[in-house]
C-alpha cells in the first residue's frame, strides 16, 4: 500500500489562467518612459518608466518596458510554463488514481454518483430513501474543498446491497480526479493484512491509511470483534480526527450498534458534534432480491427442461 501526496497544496479547483495583465502605464501621469535603446529586430524601443511622482522615487527606474519581441518571448515561456504545470498535474493525479485502484475491489472501479442505480423493485419510500443518497453525495462531491477544509467525513449505513459501497467508491473517484489523495479499506481485511506485516511493524500498512486526504472504511464493523482490531480502527480513525483528514464509513450496522460495538474515545471520533454526516439508505438489496429471482428462475427453467426431456 503506497500513498502519493495529494495535491491538497493546490487549489484544486483552480486552472491555470493565460491572461497577462494589461499594464498602461504608458500614458500614466505618474510614469515618463525614458528609452535606452531600440530594438534592432522589431525597431521597439525599450529602457525604463521612472516614477514621476514629487518625493524620494522620483526619477528612480521602477517597470522595464520590452520591446514586441523581448515581450513575446516572456509570454511563450509564461505559457510553456503553465502548460508544463498543467502537465505535472496531470501526471500526479494519474498516480493517485493508480495508488487508489490498487486497493479498491475491481467491481467498484467505475462507480460513480450517475451510474448509481435505482432498480425496479423498490417502493415508493425506497426510492426515495435513494434518491436522498444520491443527492447528498453529489451536494459532498460538490463541496468537496470545504469538507476537506472541515475535515467532515460521512457515515453511510443501511442494509447490504444497498449500494453503500458504490456512492463511498464514487466520492473517492472525484476526490482523486480533484487531486485528493483517497484510501480505500475493507474493515474486513485490515487485521489479516496488519498480520502479515514483517517484524510486526504496522506503520507500512497504518500509514498511508492515516495520512491520506479521503480514507474510505468500507463495511465497519466486519472485523474481528476482538480488542486488538478495535484498538487499530482506534489508532486510524483518532489520527485522522486530530488531522481533519475526513474519513467515509459505510456499514451494515446500525447507528446504536456502530455505538456499542466501539470504546466510547472511537465513538467520539465518528459521532463527534455531529461533524460526520449519515446517510441512510433504506431499501433491500438489489444483489438479494436479484440474486433470488435468478435463483428462481433458474430452477424453474431447470425443472422445465426436466419436464421436457422427462
Ligand atoms: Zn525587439
Amino acid at each position: 500500500m503506497q500513498a502519493t501526496q495529494g495535491l491538497d497544496q493546490h487549489d484544486p479547483n483552480q486552472s491555470p489562467t493565460t491572461e497577462t495583465p494589461t499594464i498602461t502605464i504608458e500614458h500614466h501621469e505618474d510614469f515618463r518612459f525614458r528609452p535606452d535603446g531600440v530594438c534592432g529586430a522589431c525597431g521597439e524601443p525599450y529602457g525604463w518608466f521612472y516614477s514621476n511622482v514629487e518625493g524620494n522615487l522620483k526619477g528612480v527606474p521602477l517597470i522595464p518596458r520590452l520591446c514586441r519581441c523581448k515581450r513575446e518571448e516572456a509570454e511563450a515561456a509564461h505559457l510553456r510554463e503553465l502548460r508544463q504545470k498543467e502537465i505535472d498535474r496531470e501526471r500526479a493525479i494519474e498516480r493517485l488514481r493508480r495508488d487508489y485502484l490498487e486497493n479498491l475491489p475491481r467491481k467498484l472501479h467505475e462507480c460513480r454518483v450517475n451510474n448509481y442505480r435505482m432498480w425496479d423493485g423498490l417502493n415508493e419510500k425506497e426510492l426515495a430513501s435513494c434518491s436522498k443518497a444520491k443527492s447528498d453525495v453529489t451536494g459532498y462531491i460538490q463541496s468537496l474543498r470545504e469538507r476537506r477544509a472541515r475535515g467532515q467525513g460521512l457515515i453511510f449505513y443501511g442494509t447490504n446491497g444497498s449500494g453503500k459501497s458504490h456512492l463511498a467508491a464514487a466520492i473517492g473517484s472525484a476526490a482523486v480526479a480533484q487531486g485528493y489523495s483517497v484510501q480505500f479499506l475493507s474493515a474486513r481485511e485490515l487485521i489479516p493484512e496488519l498480520r502479515n506485516c514483517d517484524f510486526g511493524n504496522t506503520e507500512p500498512i497504518m500509514r498511508p491509511l492515516k495520512r491520506c486526504t479521503f480514507l474510505i472504511i468500507d463495511d465497519l464493523g466486519t472485523e474481528d470483534d476482538t480488542e486488538s482490531a478495535k484498538s487499530k480502527i482506534h489508532e486510524l480513525v483518532k489520527y485522522r480526527h486530530d488531522q481533519m483528514n475526513p474519513t467515509i464509513f459505510t456499514t451494515n450496522l446500525r447507528i446504536e450498534d456502530v455505538r456499542d460495538r466501539y470504546n466510547p474515545r472511537t465513538i467520539d471520533c465518528i459521532f463527534e458534534s455531529g461533524l460526520n454526516q449519515i446517510i441512510k439508505i433504506a431499501c433491500k438489496s438489489y444483489r438479494q432480491e436479484v440474486g433470488v429471482r435468478t435463483v428462481l428462475s433458474s430452477a424453474t427453467s431447470t425443472a422445465s427442461n426436466m419436464m421436457a426431456t422427462a
